[in-house]
This record gives C-alpha cells, structure tokens and sequence, in this order.
C-alpha cells in the first residue's frame, strides 16, 4: 500500500529527528511492502524565514491532501531569535496552533512508557517504578476552559476576571468513542477523569461517556476525580491504561505522566480528528541549546511514527515492529546523550536512527 505523508521538519531540531523517523520509515516499507512518500513542507521559523508567515494556505491544503501528518518540532530560543520581536499572531507557535485548527484535531494522545532500562530516570519510589507503567493520556484539545468566553472588567468597584468552561455531548461524544477505540488496541480499560462532585460540565462527560461505554462491553470503564488522578498518578501508575480527559485537566496531568517517564526525548505524541487523519509529533520542543549538533534523541519522533502506523493506517504490525526495534536498542545498551548515564558511552541521532532501522 502507499502512503502520503506530510512531513513538517520544523526548526531546531526539528529536520534531524524527522529525517531519522522518515529512515524508519522506509525501512518498514522495504520490509512489510509498503511505500511512504514524504511531502516536504514548511512551518514555523522556517516558514517565516521564507514566506513571511509561520503557516500557509499551501502548507494547510497539502497537508490535507495526505493521509496524515508527521511532525518535527517548530520555534526557536524565544530570548534571542528575530522570530519572536514579531507580533504573536506572526510567531512560529501561531504556526501550530493554526493548523491544529485547520485540521480540527481534538484528540490528543501523549503513551507513557517506563522503559525496565531507563527505570533509573524515574522519579518515583524504587518500589513503584519496579512494577513499570503504560498508559495513554487522552485530552481534549478544542473546547473547555481554554476556548470559552473570557473577560476582566470592574464590577461594583472590584476588579473581576471570567472565565468559562463549556463542552457539549457532540464534542464529549467524539473524543470518549475514540479513546474506547483506542482501548480497544491496548488493555481494554478506559479511566475517565473529571470533578463530577463540584462541575456540572464533568456531570455530562460522565453521563456521555457512561453512554459510550455501554456499546463497548469488553472494555472496563472507571471514572476517577482529577485530584484522586493527580495522587494515584505517583502512588500506582501501572494501574492505568487509557485515561480520557478535558482540556484543562489533560494539560496538566498529561505533563505529570510525561515526568514520571524521566526522559522528554522519548515521548511520542498523536492529535487526531475525526476521521483516520493525525498529526504527530514527539512531545518535546526544538531544543535550539542542541540544534545542529546531530546529538538530540530521535526515539520520541520515531514511536510518534509508530503511532502514525497504528491511528492513521492501521498498521499494528508494523508499528509493533517499530515499537520492538526501539526496546531492543534500549536492550543492546546504545543512549544518547539525553539518556546516558554519567561515563555511558553515547551514540548520535544519526546513528541511532540507524540502529532503529537496521533491527526492524
Ligand atoms: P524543549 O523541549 O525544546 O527543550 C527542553 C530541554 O529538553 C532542552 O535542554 C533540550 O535540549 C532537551 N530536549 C528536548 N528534546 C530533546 C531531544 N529529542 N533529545 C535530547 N534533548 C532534548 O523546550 P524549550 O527549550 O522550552 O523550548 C524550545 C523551543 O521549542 C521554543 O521555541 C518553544 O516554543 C518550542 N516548543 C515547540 C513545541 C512544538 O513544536 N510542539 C513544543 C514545545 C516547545
């Protein structure tokens, strides 16, 4: 089969780690008969370097026309770079949040995996780390307190700040199908988290989803309050498998997941819309501090690629085969520099993109 991808390298970092996923790649094509085909596009600062803009029309109607996304990292050091003496609507980060919305991506899905050999790096007590962890924070990117109506004003004398949560059972609805779904491909188990004793907003994520749940009996649905969520997150974090989240709350607890994993450069990321389409991206930025040097950690964009097998093509296979590769590097002892212990030998990103394709 062949696929179209878009492939936005991005700043810093950014062409790199894509260039070694886009190796991955090709290696998975060769080996399980498959043809990707990278449609090279530009975002961010580079976008503004050529275009003036951090996002175009061409950038947004091309990517529409592939089958998904692949995704480096955009925006530069914000203290030195001429990027940001530009007004904020002209910045490389307008670049994202414009085609996330151009592309309606509502669901954001952020794995995270303690790898038995980077167990070192997480922070959590010996004896909870021993047990390992696999989850799959699922947040709502599109509506909630991040997109509701907002205003300061006086009243009476006294300085008042508004902010409002909202979300309808359509936009519940979507999301809770898809992390059922996704549930589905992993533990069948579904954590729903919210604050059903105070907001009435989490009253009818439980009732949608309590609805969902209903059509999908082999999967074990749990709800859980998001401060309960917070503790257990440190306490037992093996327990979880999927959990579904609102906005605001996901964008806190999705950062607490990723830090208990202990390394920014292994963690992958996948923002969907309602059909198949995705965009994905390793969770991190694009460290400008190490830009250029061919030594930044490749593993978040290639298992953010592995993601892109499985949501967008449904290619559990060969994302199996990509996910196995990486675990298996890990094995064999390579780390780089991110990773490596204090006196660990380290390989560079090239070389451990290679190291990922040669074991696929
Ligand atoms: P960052 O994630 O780029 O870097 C934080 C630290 O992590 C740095 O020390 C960096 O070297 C390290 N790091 C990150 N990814 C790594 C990798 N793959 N391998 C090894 N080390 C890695 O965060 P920041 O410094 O706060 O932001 C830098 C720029 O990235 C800013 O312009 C910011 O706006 C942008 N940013 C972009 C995205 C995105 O494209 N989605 C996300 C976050 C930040």
């Amino acid at each position: 089969m062949k696929y179209r991808i878009a492939s936005i390298k991005g700043d810093g970092i950014g062409p790199e780690i894509v260039t070694q996923a886009q190796k991955v790649l090709n290696s998975v094509g060769e080996k399980y008969g498959h043809e990707f085909e990278f449609v090279e596009l530009l975002m961010g600062g580079c976008s503004i370097d050529v275009n003036g803009v951090p996002l175009t029309e061409e950038t947004i109607e091309t990517a529409k026309s592939c089958d998904a996304v692949l995704m480096g990292s955009i925006g530069g050091d914000t203290r030195t770079s001429p990027w940001y003496k530009l007004e904020p609507s002209k910045r490389p980060e307008a670049g994202l949040l414009g085609i996330r919305k151009a592309l309606k991506l509502f669901a954001n899905l952020r794995p995270a995996y303690l790898y038995p050999e980077l167990k070192e790096a997480c922070p959590l007590k010996e004896e909870v780390a021993a047990k390992g962890f696999d989850m799959m924070m699922m947040r709502e990117l599109t509506g909630g307190l991040y997109f509701g109506e907002r205003y300061t004003k006086e009243i009476d004398g006294v300085m008042t700040a508004v902010d409002t949560l909202t979300y309808n059972e359509n936009e519940i609805r979507r999301i809770a199908i898809k992390a059922f779904d996704i549930a589905m491909k992993r533990r069948k188990k579904v954590t729903l988290v919210d604050k059903a004793n105070v907001l009435d907003s989490s009253r009818l994520w439980r009732k949608v989803t309590e609805e969902v749940a209903a059509d999908y009996p082999e999967v074990e649905f749990l709800v859980m309050l998001v401060d309960n969520c917070a503790m257990q997150l440190v306490k037992d974090p093996a327990q979880f498998d999927v959990v579904l989240t609102e906005n605001m709350f996901g964008d806190i607890l999705s950062d607490e997941a990723s830090m208990i994993t202990g390394s920014i450069g292994m963690l992958p990321s996948a923002s969907l819309n309602e059909t198949k389409f995705g965009l994905y991206e390793p969770s991190g930025g694009s460290a400008p501090d190490i830009a250029g040097k061919n030594i930044a950690n490749p593993i978040a964009t290639i298992l953010s690629a592995a993601m892109m097998l499985r949501y967008s093509f449904d290619l559990d296979r060969e994302a199996d085969a990509i996910e196995e590769a990486v675990k298996k590097v890990l094995r064999e002892g390579y780390r780089t520099i991110d990773i490596a212990k204090s006196g660990e030998p380290q390989v560079k990103c090239d070389e451990m993109g290679d190291l990922i394709a040669e074991r696929i």
